[in-house]
């Protein structure tokens, strides 16, 4: 079982010795062979789902009525650590914890700890985290203790009925008080809204001003067909082209060069003094610069958000241990099925999703 609070922190360099013997000797090694595809892109970035679980409903992410996995078939925090210093150890150089809702993990925080020895090494840049922001308020310190400096926290609107509605579950002030902790805590926060035709997309510049006063960046996300969530998404679809085309009207939206390898694109809002990033994985093609790959909660790993292919590492590093040649392997395989691109449709003769698992599994 992985070891819980302060022993954690204590054993830190211990679990490292065991599970990523040679990442604090590599300046005395030959430099690590990066994971490259087929296209030449450098797997930099690994997202990882540390649960299926949530507290939230969102409408657009889950149905109501989820089943979630059983616990044997879940990575264990252990499984986790090692598949992710894997990563590492082949020049993935940022982290991002999801899921699911990745605070309502137990031993999350004991998760975090342990990778944030890869910080301290200098392996690993940054290690980050996507949350509703529900659990932020009693994580936030602890989260900045252990190395994490950004947090993304989902907002899609500040009514508070509508947060109730869009969420099923969730309570705003909650999630406020969440963001505000994070940034008391010293993490910058970036908000993230996903555009809804018929929920939000009057409120889009209510959440600028709101972003703009806290100090915090926005991104606006459109919707992606995953999953079946018993809702009309093309109903739900709002494009992003369309919310930006009316912004343009009203402020000067300055194009930022800033890339992250993903789906977004940023520009400066000057009369707010915002950074603002648009996803548009539906009416815009990112592909040919993606630098990375998703893991599930159950270890599979998905070369790409868009398509189905996917590589079982969890039965690789459940019969591998700590054989880091064996796990290495995998990984090479794997990168080499990392395919060009996806095709997202949301289309209504079709009405089925183009993938069939939730965001909840592969973390957005
Ligand atoms: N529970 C956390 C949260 O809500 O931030 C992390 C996981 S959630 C799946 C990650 C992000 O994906 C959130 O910003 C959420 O709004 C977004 N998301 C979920 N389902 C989506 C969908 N079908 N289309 C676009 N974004 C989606
Ligand atoms: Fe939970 Fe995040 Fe999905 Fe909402 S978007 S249901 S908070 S995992």
């Amino acid at each position: 079982m992985f070891p819980t609070g302060d022993a954690i922190r204590a054993q830190a360099p211990a679990m490292l010795a065991e599970h990523q013997p040679d990442i604090e000797q590599r300046p005395q090694q030959a430099p690590p062979r990066p994971l490259v595809d087929p296209f030449g892109r450098a797997i930099s970035y690994l997202r990882i789902s540390v649960t299926d679980r949530c507290d939230f409903r969102c409408v657009y992410c889950m149905s109501e009525d989820m089943t979630f996995l059983p616990k044997s078939e879940v990575l264990s925090l252990e499984e986790i650590d090692r598949l992710a210093s894997a990563f590492i150890r082949r020049g993935t150089r940022k982290i991002r914890l999801t899921g699911g809702e990745p605070l309502v993990r137990r031993g999350i925080i004991d998760l975090v700890n342990s990778l944030g020895r890869h910080l301290k090494s200098g392996a690993l840049e940054e290690l980050t985290l996507t949350s509703n922001g529900s659990q932020m308020a009693r994580h936030a310190d602890q989260l900045f203790a252990a190395g994490v400096r950004r947090v993304n926290i989902s907002l899609d609107t500040l009514e508070a009925d509508r947060f109730a509605r869009i969420t099923r579950w969730g309570r705003l002030p909650q999630v406020l008080d969440g963001i505000a902790a994070a940034k008391a805590a010293g993490l910058k926060v970036k908000l993230n809204t996903v555009a809804l035709a018929h929920e939000n997309a009057h409120e889009i510049e209510a959440l600028m001003q709101f972003a703009a006063q806290g100090g915090h960046d926005l991104t606006l996300i459109e919707t992606m067909p995953l999953g079946e969530i018993n809702e009309d998404r093309v109903d739900q679809y709002l494009p992003l082209s369309r919310v930006r085309a009316g912004l343009e009207q009203r402020y000067t939206l300055t194009d930022l060069p800033h890339r992250t390898g993903g789906p977004a694109r940023y520009v400066r809002v000057e009369e707010l003094g915002l950074q603002l990033g648009f996803i548009t994985p539906l009416t815009h093609n990112f592909c040919e610069s993606c630098n990375r790959v998703r893991l599930t909660a159950t270890g599979q790993l998905f070369m790409c958000l868009g398509q189905d292919d996917q590589a079982d590492l969890r039965a690789v590093v459940r019969q591998a241990g700590s054989d880091a040649a064996a796990l290495d392997a995998a990984l090479d395989e794997a990168i080499a099925r990392k395919p060009k691109g996806h095709d997202f449709v949301i289309d209504r003769r079709g009405a089925r999703p183009a993938v069939a698992r939730h965001m909840s599994l592969t973390g957005g």
